[in-house]
């Protein structure tokens, strides 16, 4: 038997504008082990990794492309230069392409480049991820909270329980500095009423 998965991205409206095969799974009828049934888990987690991949591609493709275009003379900027970066997700360790484009010649920019990823893509993960690890760092020792990351979920790359350790302390820290949400009945004071039953 063999099992050809495909990715297709459109525009929202079902047609097609973009096939991508992203793994070719392949099992011998007659030499299956009893019972042995289904996706292994290290196939599911090539999978994830794989689709990941290609959905990261192309979600960045369709940010950058309309962003091309100067806002105030509608001129394409021209490519200056671009580099492969790595960017760690809950679904493992990905590669996108960062470009920069020269300014636009009306001046518009106001620089000479434009980065069109610079306030996209902040940080070499993503937020799940270090919301992941915090999740589990808070719960279980990093190096053990790291092990289950490994055992379940793609790999993230040269993470370490160091990095787990550094996402947990940054996730708590953020919330110890939020404002608190206050509820209704802390803003104003609720109706009640009070009955006693001294019967
Ligand atoms: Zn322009």
């Amino acid at each position: 038997m063999r099992c050809t998965i495909v990715l297709e991205f459109d525009n929202g409206d079902g047609s097609v504008v973009k096939r991508v095969e992203v793994m070719r799974l392949h099992r011998p009828i007659d030499d299956q082990t009893h019972g042995d049934v289904g996706l292994s888990h290290g196939e599911g987690k090539s999978l994830l990794n794989c689709v990941q991949q290609e959905f990261v591609v192309e979600q960045i493709e369709r940010f950058c492309a309309p962003r091309r275009s100067c806002v105030d003379c509608g001129a394409q900027r021209r490519l200056h230069d671009n580099h492969c970066s790595e960017l760690k997700t809950a679904l493992g360790k990905v590669y996108c392409c960062r470009e920069r484009w020269k300014a636009c010649d009306c001046g518009a920019d106001g620089s000479r480049y434009v980065s069109p990823l610079k306030d996209y893509l902040t940080e070499a993960s993503t937020g799940e991820l270090r919301w992941l690890h915090a999740e589990l760092g808070a719960t279980v020792p990093y190096r053990q909270a790291k092990a289950v990351m490994d055992l379940l979920l793609p790999t993230s790359g040269r993470d370490n329980h160091v990095t787990i350790r550094n996402h947990t302390v940054a996730v708590g820290t953020t919330i110890q500095h939020a404002r608190p949400v206050r509820r209704w009945c802390e803003t104003e004071k609720p109706v009640a009423e009070l009955g006693i039953d001294v019967g």
